[in-house]
């Protein structure tokens, strides 16, 4: 049974933004199924048709995608997608939708949320695509003004890989309650003058909030193990920190 605010709907797609190399942003006009209210976090599944290698013939796939706008973007929904060489929706997403499309997207759900008055310090831990829901989360906070200081921690393989920098760029210029770093595991021979390496414990130990800040962590099992314990060796509760496996 869908939750009972879910919706299944037909939605245009708008628009088509690259982010990097391997990253496509897609809007969707909500028409007529506005107001779609939701939570700073939630995901929607994409439910379509495509190509399935093992039976030679055309089946059903359905993906979560977390809303990378936010609830304050109220003509639109949209989602940052990364293609995995080799997946079944992702290489279709990327290569053959088009602005115009019609895609069945069904949602919103999930717990991994931002909730206001919940703390005000959050700190936001994001490798690759992992971003998406916080951009969500940053957009809805500096757009409706809350007092929340955000940190985000923001790693990608190269220079070249971090989607929406521009805007927390312009964003963290604007607002003195939200701040990002940046770090890069590959270089790449690109031009970058910030932090070279993994999350670790020093990293975190550097960035550590104050007593009661929340920490959110998505991604991977493994990726999320593995900070979750460097979080609790350095001493934050087990219930401050919110994650979300994908
Ligand atoms: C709550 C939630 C939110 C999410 N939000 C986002 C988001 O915002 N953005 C985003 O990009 N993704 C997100 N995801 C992940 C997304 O749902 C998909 O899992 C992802 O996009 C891959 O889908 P796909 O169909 O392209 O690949 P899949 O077909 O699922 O394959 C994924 C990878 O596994 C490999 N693979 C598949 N089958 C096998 C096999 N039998 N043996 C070995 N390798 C195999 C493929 O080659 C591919 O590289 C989220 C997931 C969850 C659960």
């Amino acid at each position: 049974m869908p939750a009972r605010d879910q919706k299944e709907m037909k939605l245009i797609v708008s628009e088509i933004r690259t982010e990097t190399p391997e990253i496509k942003s897609f809007r969707f006009d909500l028409g007529l199924n506005k107001p779609f209210p939701f939570r700073p976090g939630q995901f929607m599944i994409i439910k379509a048709e495509v190509w399935n290698p093992k039976r030679n013939r055309m089946g059903p796939v359905n993906r979560a995608f977390s809303l990378s706008s936010s609830p304050t973007d109220e003509d639109y929904i949209e989602i940052a997608a990364k293609r995995y060489e080799g997946g079944r929706l992702t290489p279709w997403l990327h290569d053959s939708v088009k602005v115009g499309d019609v895609l069945n997207v069904k949602g919103p759900e999930g717990q991994f949320v931002f909730t206001e008055g919940e703390s005000d310090e959050i700190v936001l831990i994001a490798g690759g695509i992992g971003i998406a829901p916080y951009r969500s989360m940053i957009r809805y906070i500096l757009t409706k003004g809350l007092p929340a200081q955000v940190k985000l921690l923001y790693s990608a393989r190269t220079p070249a890989d971090f989607a929406f920098k521009p805007e927390f760029d312009a964003a963290a210029q604007g607002h003195p309650n939200f701040h990002c770093v940046y770090t890069i595991t590959r270089p790449a021979g690109l031009p970058w003058s910030g932090r070279i390496g993994r999350f670790d414990e020093a990293f975190f130990r550097d960035h550590l909030g104050p007593v009661g800040t929340l920490y959110y962590l998505c991604g991977p099992d493994r990726m999320i193990k593995e900070q979750a314990q460097i979080l609790t060796t350095l001493g934050v509760p087990y219930p401050m920190i919110l994650s979300e496996r994908w």
